[in-house]
């Protein structure tokens, strides 16, 4: 299916189950609601002269327009750019050109109502920029109006001339790590995905998600939308950007079945003072993905959020994204210590990155993915492309794993965050899992710093809990003494406030690298 035709499916079957809820605005569409929307908005996207693999951007934080953009680019043949809410005039800039974007849907950004002031400055050095509708103004029904020049068939036209193997999407990578990549996905890739994701999860149209994880990036909109018009879910926005507590009103005012976020986004919900007093009982499920999820939150999560059915996904960008995921009936053991196995219709592989050998179950090495999911490119990158992607297909993630012998995959960390410390390698995330037992404690991310002796040596950032005064490194010391192996105990302290983040939600330790490197 292409994604017109999966969201044709979905309100053939479904027309009166709510598909969307946008709580901020109040907007609720059912299937047959949602869908005539997205009819319109794809007629007027070729009314404004859209073309089949024409590029179609949308800057927006999370609102019910940018899931009709998601829906309706599709259904005409144009390729949607996600557009980080968080970028500035220089990073929108860059995209703009790097996409060629000509059509760019904007509506106020993270924190920021300067965004229609950074489009106009950056307009002029941006070619192929025809046209910019501002969701919030006269514009966007400008645009509509437009839907009036295009008539259904014309639409069914275009339609059927699409492939799903048609570009159908740019998702830019996090940036966690250096600058973001623009993943090229098809529409094969990333509605497989999303239809994958739910299905194990096990959706059906009586589930309602909570999404507060931003659109922009695939969690939101595959695992998110596409997962949801799969399977006949209704997908909830809480807010613009995450924010705790809406999110958890939200779960509670619309009796949300699943929950989503980053470990960081559930470790904020937790942390609220009045946490206890929300009445999450209508949630299951949910997913937790992006990195690393430390034990205790885990338990909290199952416990205390009531998410007994709560799934881990590993994956990314490029792979759309979801690679593997835990079952519905694994145990904690497995949800903490692992992010479950393969999902069907995907390979992995555990290589030895110097290599390339494939290694035995039990051994770390760089994972390997293969299947319907890898990308079909960087856009315009050919030789970064041809650096991830080898010859056999296979997708190399950057990241360190295990598979073990039960087929569950345990991630080990990236390449690039691994700490070598005189020869010895150092895992970030063992370091921070033990940390967090510190009752001072709340937060905690681990970084290489250089050494003149070592190379190398661990550095702790911290965020304490409230209310605590402060804490040495001596203390951390003695916390450490006879429990951590010498080498791994942090050399170094740094008690923050906050932690640099991408929009995601992932801690950026390349920037606390730089801050705090010497
Ligand atoms: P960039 O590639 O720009 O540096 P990024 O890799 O963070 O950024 P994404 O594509 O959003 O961009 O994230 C994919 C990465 O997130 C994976 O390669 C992996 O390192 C990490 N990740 C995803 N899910 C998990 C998980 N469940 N547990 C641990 N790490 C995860
Ligand atoms: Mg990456």
């Amino acid at each position: 299916d292409t994604i017109g035709q999966n969201l044709d499916r979905a309100v053939a079957a479904w027309p009166d189950r709510e598909a969307l809820v946008d709580v901020p605005s109040g907007a609720r569409w059912t299937y047959a609601e949602f869908g005539a929307a997205v009819e319109r908005l794809a007629r007027a996207l070729m009314g404004a002269g859209v073309e089949r693999g024409d590029r179609v951007g949308i800057w927006a934080v999370n609102c019910a327009e940018w899931v009709l953009v998601q829906y309706a680019s599709a259904r005409v043949g144009a390729i949607m750019v996600n557009i980080n809410p968080a970028y500035r005039s220089h990073e929108l800039s860059y995209v703009l050109k790097q996409a060629g974007i000509g059509l760019l849907v904007a509506t106020q950004t993270h924190k920021s109502s300067d965004y229609r002031a950074m489009v106009e400055q950056v307009r002029q050095d941006c070619p192929d920029l025809r046209r910019v509708v501002y969701v919030a103004d006269g514009s966007w029904d400008e645009l509509l109006a437009a839907a009036d020049s295009v008539t259904p068939a014309q639409l069914a036209a275009r339609e059927a001339g699409l492939t799903c193997d048609d570009p159908v999407n740019i998702q830019y990578t996090s940036g966690t790590t250096g600058f973001p990549k623009g993943a090229t996905l098809s529409h094969h890739n990333i509605l497989n995905n999303g239809y994958w994701v739910g299905r194990t999860i096990g959706y059906s149209e009586q589930d309602r998600i909570c999404v507060p994880v931003p659109f922009y990036h695939c969690f939101g909109m595959v695992m998110g939308n596409l997962a949801a018009t799969s399977h006949g879910a209704c997908v909830v926005i809480p807010a613009p950007s995450f924010d705790p507590v809406a999110t958890l009103h939200a779960v509670e005012r619309e009796r949300c079945t699943s929950l989503y976020g980053v470990p960081t986004m559930f470790i904020a919900e937790l942390n609220l003072a009045d946490f206890a007093t929300y009445d999450l009982s209508s949630l299951r499920t949910g997913i937790m993905a992006g990195s690393p999820c430390p034990v205790e939150v885990m338990k909290r999560v199952v416990a205390e959020m009531h998410m007994e059915q709560v799934s881990i996904c590993y994956g990314m960008t490029e792979t759309s994204p979801v690679s593997t995921q835990t079952r519905r009936d694994d145990d904690l053991e497995r949800r903490t210590a692992t992010v479950g196995r393969v999902l069907p219709h995907i390979e992995v592989k555990v290589v030895d990155p110097a290599t390339g050998v494939t290694l035995p179950r039990g051994s770390s090495g760089e994972l390997c993915t293969r299947g319907y999911s890898v990308m079909l490119g960087y856009w315009r990158e050919p030789e970064r492309t041809a650096d991830v992607i080898d010859s056999g297909r296979w997708m190399h993630t950057g990241d360190l794993a295990v598979m073990r012998d039960d087929g569950y995959v345990r991630i080990v960390g990236r390449i690039k965050d691994m700490i070598i410390r005189g020869g010895e390698n150092i895992y970030p995330r063992e370091i921070e899992e033990f940390l967090y037992a510190h009752p001072k404690i709340a937060d905690v991310q681990v970084v290489g710093v250089p050494d003149e002796r070592y190379g190398e040596v661990p550095l702790a950032c911290v965020i304490l809990h409230e209310g605590v005064e402060g804490l040495t490194l001596d203390e951390l010391h003695t916390f450490c003494a006879g429990r951590l192996a010498h080498y791994k105990v942090p050399a170094a302290l740094q008690v923050l406030d906050t932690f640099p983040m991408t929009v995601s939600g992932k801690v950026r330790k390349v920037e606390l690298r730089e801050r705090f490197g010497n």
